[in-house]
Parts: C-alpha cells; sequence; structure tokens
C-alpha cells in the first residue's frame, strides 16, 4: 500500500514545486476539454497560443536548475525502498525531468503549435476525405516525432523513445514478438469465424435509437458500474475520450449514431474505465505525476475491462436487458441471447474503434507496421492511403471506399502522438490478464458480478491497481499484480472461449 516513510523536507520541497507544475499541465489539459467539447470555431486562431505558453512554462519550470536540486536532494533524502512514496515520487519526477530536459523548450513549443494547426488540417480533410489537404501536417507531425525520437536517445529503434512517452520501459521488439504471437493465435479464429459468420446477426442494435435515450441509458450504466459523477461528467465530441484534471475532476465524452445502438453504449463503458481509474488514484497523490495511470497500456486494461469483459458479457445483459428493451421498446421482441451476439458480431470493418474484440488488434498491428516502416524510412507518408487500403485487404479482406475511412479515421496523427496505438492491444492483453487474476483471486467474484454488484471487482482494481497511480513502472505493476510479464496468452484464452461458444466452434 501507499506509505511515506521519509517525508523529510527534500520531499517537501519537491512535492511543491511538483504540484505547480501539475497546476500548468492540469490546466493546459482544461484547455484541451474545452477545444474538443464546448469551444466556437474560432477559439482555435488562439488556443494553440494558450497551450504553447503553458507547455512552455511547464517544461521551463519541470528542467530549471532549481527543480533538478529538488529532485537530488529528494532522491538522496529518499533512500532505495520501492514501497516508499517518497521514493516513488522522486524517481517518477526525476524520469520525467530527464527525458524533458533533452527537448528543448522550443522545440515543445514550436510542436503545440503545430499540433493546433495539424489538429485543424486534420478535421477539414477527414470531413472531405482528402488527405493531401492533411498530407503537409502529416509529415510535419512525423517529422517531429523523429526529432524528439534523436533528442531523447535510443539503443535499438527510433520507436523504442516515442513508446517511452506512454509505455515505460517497453521495446519495439517486445511489443513486434507478442504481436506475432497475438497475431498466429488469432488468426486461425478469424478464420473460423468467417466460415460461420451467419450466425450472429447485428440487425437488432440498427435502427432508430434517440440520441437523449442513448445518453441516459449510457450514463446509467457509467453510474452502475462505479464512475462517481460527483467527480466527473459526460460530453459528446468527435473522438471519445477521458481527461483527469485530477481524482477531484475526471471527465469522459461520448458520441452517440441514432441508427446503431453500440458506438454510445460501449464507448461510454469504455471511458467510464478510464476514468474510475483515475478517480481511483490516491488521495496523497493529487497534484503530483504520480496521480495518475501507470502507463496506457495499463490504462487500456482498464478501458477494455469494462467495456468488453464486463460490459458485453451475456451475464451483463441478463441484468440490464429488460431495462433496455424499456427504453427502446423496438427491442421488445428481441431475446437476449439474439441481443448478446448483436453485440459481439465479429466483421472484419473498416474503422478501429467500432472494432470487434477479435478483428481490433488487427487495426493497432497495422498502424504499428506504418509507424515503424516510416521511421525505419522503408514508408513514405504519401504512399499512405495506397498502403492503407493494401494492408486493410491483406489482413482483414477489406478495403475502405475513401481516406476518412482509412488512414484519416484516427485522431493520433494530427496531435502528434506516434508511438501510442500499441498500448491498445497491450491494453487488451492486459484487460484479460488482470481479470482472470481477479477471478482466482476474489471468492464470490462471479456471483457478484451476476447481481449486478460491481464494487466487488471495484474494489480490487482500486487496491490493486488504481490506488498506486504512477508509483510503480508498469511492467513492474504488471508482476505484482499478476506474478508475471505481460502475455497474449489469456486474452487469446478468453476469446476463444467466448466467441467458440457464440458461433459454435469446435476447437
Ligand atoms: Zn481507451
Amino acid at each position: 500500500m501507499s506509505q511515506t516513510k521519509t517525508a523529510g523536507p527534500a520531499h517537501q520541497a519537491l512535492r511543491a514545486r511538483l504540484n505547480e507544475i501539475a497546476d500548468l499541465n492540469l490546466s493546459a489539459s482544461i484547455l484541451s476539454w474545452d477545444m474538443e467539447t464546448h469551444m466556437p470555431k474560432g477559439g482555435y486562431a488562439t488556443r494553440g497560443e494558450h497551450l504553447a505558453t503553458l507547455s512552455r512554462h511547464s517544461h521551463a519550470l519541470l528542467t530549471s536548475a532549481e527543480t533538478r536540486g529538488l529532485i537530488d536532494a529528494a532522491r538522496a533524502e529518499a533512500g532505495d525502498d520501492p514501497d516508499d512514496d517518497a521514493v516513488a515520487l522522486a524517481a517518477v519526477a526525476d524520469y520525467d525531468a530527464t527525458r524533458a530536459a533533452k527537448l528543448p523548450g522550443s522545440f515543445v513549443a514550436e510542436r503545440a503549435r503545430a499540433q493546433t494547426r495539424a489538429h485543424t488540417d486534420w478535421i477539414e480533410a477527414r470531413k472531405t476525405s482528402n488527405f493531401k489537404h492533411f498530407l503537409p501536417a502529416l509529415e510535419s507531425m512525423f517529422d517531429f516525432a523523429r526529432r524528439q525520437a534523436d533528442y531523447l536517445g535510443y539503443d535499438d529503434h527510433p520507436y523504442d523513445a516515442l513508446l517511452g512517452n506512454y509505455e515505460r520501459g517497453m521495446k519495439t521488439r517486445d511489443v513486434a514478438a507478442i504481436f506475432a504471437d497475438l497475431r498466429a493465435r488469432t488468426l486461425p479464429l478469424v478464420r473460423a469465424i468467417a466460415a460461420h459468420a451467419d450466425r450472429v446477426s447485428d440487425a437488432c442494435v440498427r435502427g432508430h435509437f434517440s440520441q437523449a435515450d442513448q445518453l441516459a441509458f449510457s450514463a446509467r450504466l457509467a453510474a452502475a458500474v462505479g464512475y462517481d459523477f460527483e467527480r466527473g461528467r459526460i460530453d459528446l465530441s468527435a473522438h471519445p475520450f477521458a481527461i483527469n484534471f485530477t481524482r477531484h475532476d475526471v471527465r469522459i465524452t461520448t458520441r452517440v449514431y441514432e441508427d446503431f445502438l453500440n458506438p454510445c453504449l460501449f464507448g461510454t463503458l469504455h471511458e467510464s474505465g478510464h476514468a474510475m481509474y483515475e478517480q481511483g488514484t490516491a488521495l496523497e497523490y493529487v497534484r503530483t505525476p504520480l496521480g495518475r495511470g501507470a502507463s496506457l497500456g495499463v490504462h487500456e486494461s482498464q478501458s477494455r475491462m469494462w467495456e468488453n469483459i464486463v460490459g458485453r458479457s451475456l451475464w451483463f445483459w441478463k441484468r440490464w436487458y429488460p431495462e433496455l428493451q424499456q427504453v427502446f421498446p423496438g427491442l421488445a421482441t428481441t431475446s437476449l441471447e439474439t441481443f448478446y451476439g448483436a453485440i459481439n458480431k465479429v466483421s472484419p470493418s473498416l474503422i478501429r474503434v467500432e472494432a470487434d474484440e477479435v478483428t481490433y488488434n488487427f487495426h493497432i498491428m497495422l498502424r504499428f507496421e506504418i509507424e515503424t516502416g516510416v521511421l525505419e524510412g522503408k514508408l513514405k507518408l504519401a504512399d499512405m492511403p495506397e498502403i492503407w487500403r493494401a494492408r486493410m485487404q491483406d489482413g482483414l479482406g477489406v478495403t475502405p471506399p475513401d481516406d476518412a475511412q482509412g488512414c484519416l479515421q484516427d485522431i493520433h496523427w494530427s496531435s502528434g502522438m506516434v508511438g501510442y496505438f500499441p498500448t491498445y492491444s497491450l491494453g487488451n492483453l492486459l484487460s484479460a490478464q488482470f481479470f482472470a487474476q481477479a477471478q482466482q483471486e476474489v471468492p464470490g467474484l462471479q456471483a457478484a458480478l451476476d447481481r449486478g454488484e460491481y464494487g466487488v471487482l471495484l474494489a480490487w482494481l482500486r487496491e490493486r491497481i488504481h490506488h498506486h497511480g504512477r508509483k510503480y513502472p508498469p511492467a513492474d505493476l504488471v508482476r505484482r499484480v499478476t506474478g508475471g510479464p505481460i502475455s497474449a496468452g489469456p486474452y487469446v484464452d478468453y476469446l476463444w472461449a467466448k466467441f467458440g461458444a457464440l458461433y459454435g466452434l469446435s476447437q
């Protein structure tokens, strides 16, 4: 559990400085949230400058000689017990400050401004499905990524440096090995399901479902699984996300299609999973770099667990389906089993965020291959639409009719986030690994979940994962929770058990 054995004067001084830096960063997050949700279009003219100024000050404070002195003093005072919060705080501050010091302030500010422009270009390009409109900004974002990797330094692959922004300690070659294993063990399932595709239909979740009813029901589910609305809220945005302004205010967004029920229901559960993680970090970590998730992969394990392992299970809908039928009377004559199939239909498709659990990771592997290929100089960004079409056809057997449904669909590259995508698949794997661990450790877990009591699972996650925030490096946290490293095994087993039963496959 969290504890501070050595909260001496150096720790207190460092903490005060980190509080100040956190305030700048969290204020920037509020501006970003506003930009994605309520800001009028005109706001783009100056919002980039606001963000650049905050980012410049935060960077200057973190990398100043004075902060370096505070970190060194706190490290010397704290000792080396990895379970001591004071040790973890000084170590994480050291990691962040060391990396940040490698990036010149002018580079950080220039990149922040370019990101705002790239974001505007991406929105326009996606709306008109005009890749050429986005290409210059995309090239500039990959150029910033390459320069960032050079500044940060790396041993094997420039991509290692970028992965380190999201998944401390993870190596490109490890991701490649995990993905190769995952692909080899999932492809037979994709093929077996394709041979029985007609056994499941999603017709019942396509029809008309009013926006207001979808939002209200999704919010009920979010509250039921444990998202605390006293410390959160839901808004609409083009691309759903969760954002943390300290554990006391963690917001999510969602999106609604009135002709398709799944995105709002499961997108909301997904973002609630992220938000519950942030809401569960230790109180004493507020306004410090420990007061957020361990890594994006661990984060995604939480969102995927609530979205998929809980939210798309038969036991979850045994509890909720009668109420859903009352809200949407069009479902009155649809059986629970038919609905369960509809929310789990496996179908190779174009859009990553709407992909099913079986094919989702193939979307990630495509992006991972493109990002590493571009950084290695093997692929050209100008060829992206062609590459995308060829690889989608090759991997999933589908071809996007336009770039909006192809290489323009994701927000990440417009925000300069290269190296981010693999964390989604790592999170999928961890979601099953953590859930399997909870099943082993918590007596009566399944019975509680069957009754619609999710607090038992949430309490276990709080204690074993959420509470620790960013205290332990992700690989250490995974080992502490599961006793071993991240592995594709539990996720592959979960997929075969669930979809084997749904599609009537014999293994
Ligand atoms: Zn997510």
